[in-house]
């Protein structure tokens, strides 16, 4: 996906469409209501009052009157956040959350600073959509600003067809799902071939450790601007049923159909219990994997990429096996047997709930288990919350993972990259890019999510087409 200025040129327009599904006002409260007041943490002095006008933010009067009559009335509290120090040359740091504004906090930017009357590639915005056709032509003529996914912009480096000698800003956008997509090398790659003394941008929906290793890496003396909200204890639902000790693989699975969590991780204290559990999951068609100690590395890569890119819609594991677990944000935590250890339970359902959704845990307790019930109260301070098991009702199969992974044989050591599958299957006539979900790569083996509904349509084409014009093996997992 290359582009000229034209297309951030073109951005604020984006907003009219927008404007006319949503009114400004609302897309407004949307956008800050549900938001903690941003902090900058290089900053020891007082926070400065957060700019409430684009006007404030230091903007030329014109693209004031411009983003004005275009709707954009007040920045968003990442826009207000990050603008300042992107516009003063410092590199920035920044999460906020999916539709709250982060691409115009950087294109305002890139656009203010931009020098027309030079040719040449001043601005360069790495993201992780689907690449689309090159259009060496625009490059040709120097295109301001070029946006790509970081595999695109490399082979275009290595072609000779883009020169960043003039670049001026580097903006990893979507940094979280360009790693998920296997970009990291290539992002490396990418920065090593910008100048030095260029401003870095880093924006980001969630930050996970990886990210925040990646802006170490690439950015000097950041300014972070985190708008996560705090995921409050409060916000985590436990609800307790009571069931007799034959019942209880059974129950299981009519907790999963009468709350239809989209993801959830189910703990059992035994690998035998594992099992017992996965099979009467499945005889209800609950898409479900177990991690336990008897698989071989191999076996557990597997059932992790699975879990982790949603392509399974319930992980049955005891804590050991999922000890190192890099899964959070569940939408649900099962304790289908109840820990013997309180301090366990507490970091059990301290995986589930998301950035914007309260954690449910449910747990379900059998005679012999009250006495573990107790020190989980006595730990967490208050009493549980019991529910009968009679109010269960079947609200429908429990849903389909969305995703759905295709195995490749074949992966690093074959110099196989993320930017080639995603190429291979997207390429004219292939699947959406919006389609593909994580590609993860072993030395030998490359797992890509797609749409469930495309699934067979992606395997198709990778065995009809393969990997850069060579024929790879796939199969669906
Ligand atoms: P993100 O990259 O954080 O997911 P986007 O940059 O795609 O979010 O913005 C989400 C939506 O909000 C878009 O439709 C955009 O046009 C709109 N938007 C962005 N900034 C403003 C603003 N200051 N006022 C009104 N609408 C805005
Ligand atoms: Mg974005």
């Amino acid at each position: 996906m290359l582009c000229s200025t034209r297309i951030l040129a073109r951005l604020p327009c984006e907003s009219r469409s927008s404007r006319c599904a949503l009114s400004s006002r609302r897309v407004r409260s949307r956008l800050q209501g549900r938001m903690l007041a941003p902090h900058t943490m290089h900053d020891p002095t007082p926070t400065p009052p957060v700019p409430s006008s684009f006007r404030e933010l230091g903007l030329p009067p014109t693209v004031v009157a411009n983003l004005d009559a275009l709707g954009y009335t007040v920045p968003t509290p990442i826009q207000a956040a990050s603008l300042p120090a992107a516009l003063s040359g410092r590199d920035v740091m920044a999460q906020a959350k999916t539709g709250s504004g982060k691409t115009a906090a950087f294109g305002l930017s890139l656009l203010a600073q931009l020098h027309t009357e030079f040719r040449g590639t001043q601005a360069l915005v790495l993201c992780g959509g689907a690449p689309i056709r090159p259009q060496l032509a625009s490059m040709e003529h120097g295109a301001h600003v070029v946006v790509g996914t970081p595999g695109r912009v490399l082979d275009h480096l290595r072609r000779g067809s883009l020169s960043l000698e003039s670049l001026r800003s580097l903006v990893l956008d979507e940094a979280d799902r360009m790693l998920d997509m296997g970009f990291r090398d290539d992002m490396v790659q990418v920065a090593d071939a910008c100048p030095w003394g260029r401003q870095t941008l880093l924006y980001s929906a969630t930050w996970p450790e990886d990210v925040e290793v990646l802006g170490r890496k690439f950015l000097r003396d950041p300014v972070i601007v985190k708008l996560a909200e705090q995921h409050a204890p409060a916000k985590l639902r436990q609800l307790w049923y009571r069931i007799e000790e034959g019942e209880r693989f059974e129950a299981a699975g009519k907790l999963l159909e009468h709350h239809r969590p989209s993801r959830a991780l189910a703990f059992c204290n035994t690998k035998e219990s594992c099992r017992s559990l996965l099979e009467a999951l499945r005889a209800r068609s609950v898409t479900a994997l177990a991690l336990h100690g008897d698989l071989d590395q191999k076996e557990r890569d597997q059932v992790l990429v699975q879990f982790a890119n949603r392509s399974v819609s319930v992980l049955v594991a005891t804590d050991v096996a999922a000890r190192g677990l890099d899964i959070e944000q569940l939408e649900a935590v099962l304790n289908v047997e109840v820990s013997p250890d309180a301090e366990t339970h507490v970091h059990r359902v301290g995986r589930t709930g998301r950035v914007d959704q309260e954690g449910l845990a449910l747990n379900l307790v059998g005679p012999r288990e009250n006495f573990r019930v107790e020190r989980i109260e006595a730990l967490q301070g208050h009493a549980c919350e019991w529910r009968p098991l009679t109010e269960l009702k079947r609200a429908g199969a429990p849903p389909l993972p969305p995703m759905a992974t295709l195995m490749i044989l074949g992966g690093r050591k074959e110099k196989i990259r993320a930017g080639d599958i995603l190429g291979a299957l997207t390429a004219a006539g292939g699947v959406n890019g919006k389609q593909v979900g994580k590609i993860d790569i072993n030395d030998h083996a490359a797992y890509v999510a797609v749409e469930r509904s495309v699934a067979q349509a992606a395997l198709e084409r990778l065995r009809n087409a393969g990997i850069k014009g060579k024929s790879v093996k796939v199969h669906r997992l």
